[in-house]
């Protein structure tokens, strides 16, 4: 297994222990080494030495939150789920997305019966961690865009969810309100088998969230969108970023969309300054993400892309969002005028963490997956990489289009 061809990056800054740093990336075997044993105890050389221009070298982003995206919507194309991952998995390298949990809307039965088994890890684009199952259990005042009709209540404790989704074994995240499980004890079982319990889509107060978050729940779901307000003297789930009730061993994470229309740019930075290693960047895409400007007929719906944002064709109702993971987190650092290193840790660092593979994903440590991204001083995505082979690259006239007319330009985003 050691005598994989060995690759050498020069020439580059890498995202390392909360820095960017002049060093050169070594990658084996698919996995990032440590190039000193190489050095002297095997005496090899690199096979292969790749000149990255003075670029940066990040790990590659991680989505947590993804409806569908280039005409494919998880939720309601059931029968061919399975392409439909496919399709997107190869469109959101990208954008510089090395793995991703297809997001599934609160469904009826037959649809969870028919899309979680369908759902495996391996595509030849980014790979997939498990599904987001955001719903059923949610509450009916906060569906947003969910049909109420499908939404349940928790009345069998984890066996309600064992079979409304039929099957937990391709679940990586799962959405709940706490109100919707008062004693914590769903919290608590789906936590014990490696499932990330996500409160969202609730009116739960903040002794209801900090319950959930004593009994394993670490993630909040688009933070500030279908959840109370903040309140002074209830500030619901958005006090969990404050909270002292959280046991200290215990992180919490927080989904954030920052595509510059869903957050306003002040919410981001009060996210930002509140609980700084918490905050996860998600784009919670739908799938016109990608098809470009002009109408398309998706589902039942006709939408229509105008200046980058996507509304019910012939409206100015906003439908939901379709800014690329890369674009939100150059407006993520544009609104909050954070560090170039911290804005790519919200798309990485922090979601290994949150689903506790930091391991292996969402860094540049030795041992880790050499899953990254090449990208230009203003975080445009040069070329991606997936255990440790190139995937996509960016044709230099294509990267010369899109930093002269940035889609972030367009949005409302300062
Ligand atoms: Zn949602």
């Amino acid at each position: 297994m050691s005598q994989g061809e060995l690759l050498q990056f020069v020439n580059c800054r890498l995202v390392r222990n909360h820095k960017l740093i002049q060093e050169d990336l070594w990658v084996r075997n698919g996995k990032i080494i440590n190039p000193e044993p190489v050095f002297f105890d095997e005496k090899q050389r690199a096979h292969q030495q790749i000149d990255c221009g003075n670029s940066i070298i990040a790990p590659g982003y991680i989505e947590l939150q993804i409806n569908g995206g280039y005409g494919v919507d998880f939720s309601y194309d059931v029968d061919t789920v399975a392409e439909g991952i496919e399709k997107v998995a190869k469109e959101l390298i990208t954008n510089g997305v090395t793995s991703f949990c297809p997001t599934i809307v609160t469904s009826p039965p037959e649809t969870y019966r028919k899309i979680i088994p369908q759902v495996t890890g391996t595509t030849t684009g980014a790979q997939v961690l498990g599904l987001h199952l955001e719903g059923p259990f949610i509450s009916p005042q906060k569906k947003g865009a969910h049909p109420e009709n499908c939404i349940k209540d928790i009345d069998n404790g984890i066996d309600t969810l064992v079979e409304a989704y039929s099957n937990l074994g391709n679940a990586k995240i799962i959405t709940l309100a706490p109100e919707k499980d008062p004693t914590g004890a769903v919290t608590k079982a789906l936590t014990n088998m490696g499932i990330t319990v996500a409160l969202g889509h609730s009116i739960a107060n903040l002794s209801q969230g900090e319950l959930a978050v004593q009994n394993g729940a670490r993630l909040i779901t688009h933070l500030f969108n279908a959840m109370l307000p903040f309140h002074h003297r209830d500030p619901g789930l958005v006090g969990l970023l404050a909270s002292n009730n959280i046991p200290p061993a215990q992180e919490i994470f927080f989904g954030i969309i920052a595509d510059g229309i869903h957050t306003h740019p002040a919410a981001l930075r009060i996210a930002h300054r509140t609980h700084p290693d918490g905050l996860i960047l998600v784009t919670d895409a739908i799938a016109a993400l990608g098809l470009g400007e002009g109408k398309h007929p998706l589902g039942q719906l006709e939408m229509e892309v105008r200046d980058g944002k996507a509304f019910i064709a012939g409206t100015n109702t906003l439908c939901g969002s379709i800014a690329p993971l890369d674009t939100c987190v150059r407006i993520f650092k544009k609104a909050t005028d954070c560090s170039t290193v911290y804005a790519l840790e919200c798309a990485t660092l922090h979601p290994a963490s949150c689903l506790k593979m930091a391991e292996t994903k969402g860094t540049l440590n030795f041992g880790a997956d050499a899953d990254f991204v090449i990208l230009t001083d203003d975080l445009f995505v040069k070329s991606t990489w997936i255990n440790g082979k190139c995937v996509y690259r960016c044709k230099p006239e294509e990267l010369e289009a899109l930093t002269a007319r940035p889609i972030e330009q367009l949005c409302e985003c300062t």
